[in-house]
Formats: C-alpha cells, structure tokens, sequence
C-alpha cells in the first residue's frame, strides 16, 4: 500500500504488529505496520517491518488496532468545572441558567485554565485528536473574556491537539426568554444578569474579528453565535464575513428545540441563515434534531455540516433522533460529545454507543445505523463536516498521524469480531494505550 516504502527506509515512529483500521474509502484493515514522519503518516503496509527499516521510536501494538483520532465536532470546554451537575433531570431553562450559565459566568481566569487543562486532558486520554470548542465565559468583548479566550487558546497550543475554538457571541436575546432571565438573575450565585449574555453588534463583531486574529495552525478560530435568535441579520453576515475572510468557518446551535427552528418574526432559521448566505463558507449546524425535508434539502445542497449529539440530547431528555433522517437527506454529519455539565465523561467509544442505541430506540430515516457508520461518523464524517477531510480522519500516506492504539488483550474482547464492531461496542475507555496527535505523543498509558 505503500508508495513511499521502496525509497524510505527511517520514519520517526514506526507502529508495528498492529491490526490498523484505516477507514480509508475502501475500509481498509490492514494487518501490518504505520510509519510516521514529521507529523504525518508516511508509509501504511501489511506484514512485518522489511529489513532496513529504522524509526527513532518503535511501538509494537502487540496485534491490537490502530484507528485514526476522533473528531468531535461539537463541544464546550469551559463548562467543564460544572460536569458533577448532571445526577438530576433538569428542565431545558433549569439547566442552560442553573448549571451552565451559573458556571461560565463566574468562572475567573484561573478557573477557565483549570477547565481547559481537564478538558485536555479528557481529550487526550479519550483519543478525541480534534475538536470544535463552541467556548464562551459571557461578556463576550470584555477584558474578562478576552483573558479567558487567551488562556484557552494556550492551553489548546500546549496540548497538541487540533482544537478548534469558536467563541459564542450575542446581540440580542428572545423575547420568550424575558420571564425566565428575570427568574435567573433572581436566583444567581453569580451574578446574572441577561446583558452578561449578550452586547452592541460593533463590539460583539470587533471581539469576534480580534478572536479570529489569534487563529494559529493547531487552533484555528471559527466564529459563532449561540442560537441564530441571538443575533442580528447584520450580525450573522458580519460573522460569516469574518470566518471566511479568515479561511475558517462558522458554527451555531440549529433547530435544537421546536421554537428554535421556528425562528423569529416568522422566518424559519434554516431559511433565515440561507437568505444571509451564511453558509456559502465553512458552517457546522449543532444538533438540528427538528427540520422538515425541505430544509434538509437545503443544508445538504448548502454542504452544512451537522453535529448529532446523542449523549447529551438524551440527557437533556430529548426523545428523537435526527441522524438517519439527516444523513439520509445527504446531509454529513458527525459525532459532537456537547457540553461535560450533560454528558461528563469525554468518552467517544460512550458517545457511539449512545448513538446506536438512540437511533435504533428514537431513530428516524429508513434505516438504521450499524456500529461500523458509528466509527465513521466519530472519524471521517467528523473530518468532512469540519472541511478537514484532506488532512485527518482516515489513516492515509500524506495525512497527519493523528492515531489511537487500542490493547485488545482484555477478556472482553473475545470472541474475536470484526475490528470496527469490536471498538464500538467491546472496548472500554482504558484500552486505549497511546494516541497521537500529528505524530507526537499526546497520551500514554504506560
Ligand atoms: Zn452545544
């Protein structure tokens, strides 16, 4: 398979005796050898490790598997100091002010570098090599939040993961909201107040462009706005602007709830955000769980990329998932783990699982998903919805060794089934044995 091995014979890693899950188009499993140099997959081939052959680093799999990292293409880190919040049912408004909002916005900077070191950490050990972080502290433009996003985008650079941040700003909020803000600044511990959550257009967009002045290679910054219904059409256009000025994308919360993707002033959201052309660049659409056909229609001919997010949804008592519908409509979709105050585990092999028994108790479309389009979803499909397909998600010559190595020596892996059913539904969260991001060593379990 490899093109490369006749002239390169010294990689910086090689990983051998592995059974390596490619999810290359053909859904490749090779029994055989990775070699790794500078940052990206150099040479995949089967059997043993010719002569000649040299590394400065060896890793024998020891016959386990080889998959590409995970790509979670939705998630909050900052709210992770709140995931011992999640041991009681809670109504939608209960939790968004009571435990998320409760916790971002008392959040100091110290705080916010401990939430994102655990977040990193989580990552790591989880395998998950890319994520898309929909980030925010509120006072979105104030010194405070810029302090903040700063001291996430460091922590993000330290951990050698590609990990997207796309802070959440806000304009305006729903009318329908009033009663329930009021009741939430009444009870916070805090100091809630509604204008934490949201500023003038001007500020809110300058805040947005200075963000995505800090974009680096391994954390690019994305705009996004929380919900479409809290924003301005002059804010959603000046957002998309700035993405795609910068080459990189946009990302909301869509069609989440029932009103949600009724939109406002009689405008449905998908409708709203095709007439501002907001997704003629990069966009990724969270959840999405209520949208007709026409609509989904138009987010696939858009090339709207959708988040699903099971964990969370179940846990927010959600009772339908848009998957099947979604994907039969031709919409790409990936796997988002959301936010650690709902689903506190960072654990994508949970995530698919999840995923699989949501759609076949709640599912929707004409058929449902087995455990091999679950792997897909949480590796390739993830890197299609975030554009990155060229670059991550399938182990490929000329891809960044973005890679996990999973110990298959556990009890619970016998009888022997295939590989990509065998990580979905056999493995647990400590098989997980190394992973690599871009080559380097993110995670070892020693
Ligand atoms: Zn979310």
């Amino acid at each position: 398979m490899s093109e490369e091995l006749g002239i390169r014979r010294g990689f910086d890693t090689v990983i051998a005796d592995a059974t390596i899950v490619t999810m290359n188009p053909a859904r490749d499993v090779v029994s055989g050898w990775v070699g790794i140099s500078d940052g990206l997959i150099a040479a995949v081939d089967s059997g043993p490790v010719p002569d000649g052959v040299h590394a400065e680093q060896w890793v024998s799999a020891g016959g386990g598997i080889v998959h590409p990292g995970y790509v979670s293409v939705h998630q909050h880190t900052a709210d992770t100091l709140a995931r011992g919040e999640a041991g009681e049912a809670r109504e939608f408004f209960d939790w968004l002010f009571g435990v998320y909002y409760e916790s971002v916005l008392g959040l100091s900077n110290d705080d916010v570098r401990t939430a994102a070191t655990l977040a990193a950490g989580d990552l790591q050990r989880a395998g998950i090599t890319t994520v898309l972080d929909c980030w925010g502290v509120g006072d979105a433009g104030s010194p405070r939040s810029r302090a903040a996003l700063e001291t996430t985008i460091a922590v993000a650079e330290a951990s050698g993961l590609r990990w997207i941040v796309a802070p959440m700003v806000s304009d305006s909020m729903p009318s329908a909201w009033g009663p329930v803000l009021d009741s939430a600044a009444a009870s916070s511990r805090v100091g809630f107040a509604a204008e934490r959550l949201y500023g003038a257009t001007a500020d809110v967009l300058e805040f947005a462009e200075w963000a995505s002045s800090l974009s680096t290679s391994r954390v690019p910054v994305w705009t996004s706005v929380e919900l479409p219904e809290m924003a301005s059409d002059e804010l959603l256009r000046g957002l998309a602007a700035v993405a795609t000025d910068a080459g990189q994308g946009f990302t909301t919360h869509l069609c989440a709830s029932v009103p949600g993707a009724a939109g406002i002033d009689g405008e449905r959201a998908v409708a709203r955000l095709e007439r501002l052309a907001v997704y003629e660049g990069r966009m990724v659409g969270a959840h999405l769980t209520f949208t007709d056909s026409a609509e989904r229609d138009a987010l696939a001919a858009g090339g709207v990329g959708a988040a699903h997010c099971a964990a969370s949804t179940m846990f927010g008592g959600g009772s339908h998932s848009a998957l099947g519908e979604l994907r039969a409509s031709g919409v790409t979709v990936g796997l988002g783990l959301d936010n650690a105050s709902l689903n506190t585990t960072t654990d994508m092999v949970g995530e698919m699982r999840h995923v699989l028994a949501f759609d076949r108790s709640a599912g929707s479309g004409p058929s449902r998903l087995t455990a091999a389009d679950a792997l897909a979803l949480a590796t390739i499909d993830g890197a299609r919805v975030l554009g990155l397909e060229d670059s991550i998600g399938s182990i490929e010559v000329g891809k960044d060794a973005d890679l996990v190595l999973v110990d298959t020596s556990g009890p619970w892996w016998r009888p022997d089934v295939d590989a990509a059913t065998g990580i979905v539904l056999r493995s647990r969260a400590d098989d997980i044995r190394m992973v690599f991001a871009r080559g380097a060593v993110v995670h070892s379990r020693g």
